[in-house]
């Protein structure tokens, strides 16, 4: 980053062909740079030796341990509500698990608000820790918003650039931190650094995503924004095999719309290997009608209904969060009584999932099925990329070996010509997320992991990429050769270099 030469503002322009700059107001300014002093010396003052880890109390990952309580404005303000109820079963459900070496938690609530919308350069200058609820309500004010948005409220920005993210603008706009134009990261050898393309820090930059906070946190990020229209037409194409489904993927790919529909938005759902739906939005200045699946409607099971929907854009954002996908169902938020008991503002998958942090702590379902006779139940929740040439084989692999339904499926292609080095995909190329969340039973005889591991196996085989945001259970040699080891090591060495923070493969696979 640089400093402000105007009027007391600052410059935080990235280098190289970004775009104008955005200006923060000089006493936003201040006070950030006052929060990121105040981290910094945090930072140092933590004991050596010990573990770092963002005292953070919301988080999507799927490994579930060690999470640290954290005060945060939206926390404190829904101090009496379900949601904090959720959250409080789930930090009472981690209390007592730090590692007995130590582990610092560092307080990152100062980081989570956007600094400034520059509607005319279509520019925001973000906390590294704001969740994309906040960041898509300051820009959606300004008729905007970031490229990609994550589907669930409470991811944030700093988690879904150096842990990844999709969404259905990804066939046009690629993944999230392609739309970063600069970031301020405190690095694991407690320096602050402005990372950009092209700057002094430019590795740094293209090494941040897949980094999972193992080299240093975001603390703001400067991310393009694009103008948006107050509604979202969607249509839904029923296919009945992969292969048809894939090859209208590619068709959307190539012509950018579908039977004359326009294709901002492009993602899929899969019931079964006859009934698969993809759902192509435009936008649109007008609606005939809205719905809203935030009430007793469920967003999943329109795609069954009329194949046409309008809604507004920011239901649309959030379409998928009120029921988590679908994920909503253990709870029986899907049950008509319960779902009108059940308070509309606590239909948000941070509730859900602290629910489930909150279970797997204490294993009641397992208790509750060996109580039962039946068999344990394998967790299989994982977002993986498969080439659009070979997407139809992995569909078709997954229904015949783990045979969960329904599956997500989101088409992507990197924005830019640039591969990035942690998570390499290759520019130009079409690939296809599928996600799957939910358990299945295991085979007698078989352990954890059993299925798992036949998803990593066959997406290496496939050519494929595993995101690292749940378990995994790669060797050492397979991971490093998935997630190219010696560029790893090389920023490693140079952002931390004494590991302060944990490593890559002890963080995702070994789960430290
Ligand atoms: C059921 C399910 C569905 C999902 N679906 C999607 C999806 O459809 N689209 C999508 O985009 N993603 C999806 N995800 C994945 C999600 O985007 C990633 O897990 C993301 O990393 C979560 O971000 P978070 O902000 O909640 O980060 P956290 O969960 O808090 O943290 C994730 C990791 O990032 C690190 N981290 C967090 N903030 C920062 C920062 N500012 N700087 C550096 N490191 C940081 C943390 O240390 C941690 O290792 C899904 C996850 C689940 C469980």
């Amino acid at each position: 980053m640089t400093d402000a030469a105007d009027g007391g503002q600052r410059d935080l322009a990235a280098v190289g062909t970004a775009p104008p700059p955005a200006r923060v107001p000089a006493a936003v300014l201040a006070e950030h740079r006052a929060a990121v002093a105040a981290i910094g010396e945090a930072y140092a003052a933590l004991p050596p030796g010990s573990r770092v880890r963002l005292a953070k109390r919301t988080s999507n990952l799927f490994r579930f341990r060690d999470p640290l309580p954290g005060p945060t404005p939206r926390n404190a303000a829904a101090g009496n509500g379900m949601a904090a109820a959720a959250r409080g079963l789930w930090a009472a459900g981690s209390r007592g698990r730090a590692p007995s070496t130590g582990t610092g938690g560092l307080d990152a609530s100062a980081f989570t608000r956007v600094l400034h919308v520059d509607p005319r350069a279509r520019l925001a200058v973000v906390g590294g820790m704001t969740t994309y609820e906040d960041l898509a309500d300051a820009t959606l004010r300004h008729g905007l918003m970031p490229l990609v948005v994550p589907q669930l409220k409470t991811i944030t920005l700093g988690g879904a650039v150096t842990g990844l993210g999709i969404e259905s603008t990804s066939l046009r706009n690629g993944l999230p931190h392609e739309s970063v134009t600069e970031m301020e990261i405190l690095t694991g050898d407690g320096r602050v650094v402005t990372a950009a393309p092209g700057g002094e820090h430019a590795g740094l930059y293209y090494g941040f995503p897949n980094s999972y906070g193992t080299l240093g946190y975001a603390l703001s990020l400067t991310i393009e924004l694009e103008p948006v229209q107050p509604y979202v037409h969607l249509r839904h194409y029923r296919f009945t095999s992969p292969e048809a489904c894939m090859e209208a993927v590619g068709q959307i790919a190539a012509e950018r719309s579908l039977h004359g529909h326009r294709a901002d938005f492009v993602d899929g759902t899969a019931f079964s290997l006859d009934e698969i739906y993809l759902t192509v939005g435009a936008y649109s200045d007008a609606a005939p009608w809205v719905s809203d699946y935030t009430g007793q409607r469920i967003y999943y099971r329109s795609l069954r209904g009329p194949r046409e929907d309008f809604l507004t854009i920011r239901d649309y954002l959030w379409r998928w969060d009120t029921d988590w996908f679908w994920c909503s169902r253990p709870f029986g938020v899907q049950h008509p009584a319960i779902r009108r008991a059940w308070p509309r503002r606590y239909r948000r998958s941070d509730v859900y999932r602290a629910l489930v942090a909150f279970d797997r702590r204490y294993r009641l379902w397992d208790t509750l099925n060996a109580s039962r006779g039946q068999p344990p139940r394998e967790a299989v929740i994982q977002d993986v990329e498969i080439s659009l040439e070979r997407a139809a084989a992995f569909a078709r692999f997954f229904a015949a070996e783990v045979g969960m339904s329904p599956v997500w499926l989101c088409p992507l292609r990197l924005r830019g010509d640039q591969s990035w080095p942690l998570y390499p995909l290759r520019p130009g190329e079409v690939y296809v997320n599928f996600g799957f969340w939910g358990t299945v039973p295991l085979p007698p005889g078989c352990t954890d992991g059993h299925y798992n591991r036949r998803v990593e196996a066959e997406v290496a085989a496939l050519g494929g990429r595993k995101s690292l945001y749940s378990t995994s259970f790669y060797s050492p040699e397979q991971f490093w050769e998935h997630y190219n080891g010696p560029a790893y090591a090389a920023l490693k060495r140079e952002y931390d270099g004494a590991g302060r923070l944990a490593g890559l493969y002890e963080k995702c696979v070994r789960g430290q």
